[in-house]
């Protein structure tokens, strides 16, 4: 990230933030979100971004925050987008703490930011399965988080809020594509079919490990090769689980450098933060700039209904 994106007119003048934010969501002119109507409003003379709706039946206020995960904060949008901007750029995220100093808001506020930030990466629930006729999906499990004197532990020894506190994220990726990445309470043979039947179309081929919960599921699909981690064996032609290793490497990194500690009750929204900077990487030629914008894509129709509402 250059200096000069950061320099932008919507990262620190409030009038220029709004603007910007209307782009992404009113490409069409202003949305009532009381009653759809699009592009028929008045905006208010005294106060700009305030806008009345023309519909004789609706005519009430609104502006480019309300109906978003932004809607119920204080906080200007000029910092939420520079919030956004500095989660999505780089690698490994930002602490609340950099934030927290970035953005002259509290600790408290900054975490709250980054969680409805985070919010905003996670995927709608009904999503098209991955995979298909001629694709593959590498499918693994990794640990993540615990306490330092743990982490030698082999990860096959680890049980979900286990003594070591690790977690038990299931993932999913399709060689060339996407990732998607589950916590899940346990690892067991139902609870990894689940996740596959769910996400997973049954006309691709499935790569993974020799974890005794993947042979019966295995069947269900176009084809499955196992390779032998246990033995050392790591490559087998075409038969590996690299494309996913990448991705845990890059987590595991990123959970244990930037944000120390995740506990289990907000692990799936870095997860959605994770897959979302993998799904939208640079090697795909996505600049920082367009991963921030896909980003406020999704404050839409969202809202975080744990306590924040108070804070930020
Ligand atoms: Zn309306």
């Amino acid at each position: 990230m250059s200096a000069a994106d950061l320099s932008a007119a919507r990262f620190h003048n409030e009038e220029a933030a709004r603007k910007f934010l209307e782009e992404i969501r009113w490409p069409d002119g202003p949305v009532c979100p009381h009653c759809g109507s699009i592009g028929k409003v008045y905006e208010n003379a005294s106060k700009p971004g305030v806008y009345r709706c023309a519909e004789p039946e609706c005519r009430k206020d609104f502006t480019v925050k309300v109906g978003t995960l932004f809607e119920r904060s204080h906080v200007p949008v000029h910092k939420w987008l520079l919030a956004t901007h500095l989660l999505m750029a780089g690698k490994n995220g930002v602490s609340a703490h950099e934030l927290h100093r970035m953005l002259g808001v509290t600790y408290k506020t900054a975490w709250f930011m980054a969680h409805r930030i985070r919010e905003a990466l996670r995927p709608m629930s009904s999503r098209r399965p991955m995979g298909g006729n001629g694709r593959t999906i590498e499918a693994d499990e990794a640990y993540i988080g615990g306490k330092e004197a743990n982490k030698h532990k082999n990860k096959r020894q680890g049980v979900g809020g286990g003594a070591g506190g690790k977690e038990p994220v299931f993932a999913l990726v399709e060689r060339g594509g996407a990732v998607r990445s589950f916590h899940l309470p346990t690892v067991t043979a139902r609870t990894l079919r689940a996740v596959l039947v769910a996400q997973v179309d049954r006309k691709s081929f499935l790569m993974t490990d020799e974890h005794g919960a993947y042979k019966m599921v295995g069947q269900e699909y176009a084809g499955h090769e196992a390779v032998r981690h246990s033995t050392g064996e790591y490559v087998r032609g075409e038969a590996h689980t690299n494309t996913l290793e990448n991705y845990f490497s890059i987590l595991k990194r990123g959970i244990t450098g930037t944000y120390h500690h995740v506990s289990q009750q907000h692990l799936k929204r870095y997860l959605a933060e994770f897959d979302f900077r993998y799904n939208e990487r640079m090697a795909l030629g996505i600049t920082d700039a367009e991963r921030a914008a896909k980003a406020l894509a999704g404050i839409e129709g969202k809202r975080l209904t744990y306590g924040g509402s108070q804070a930020g």
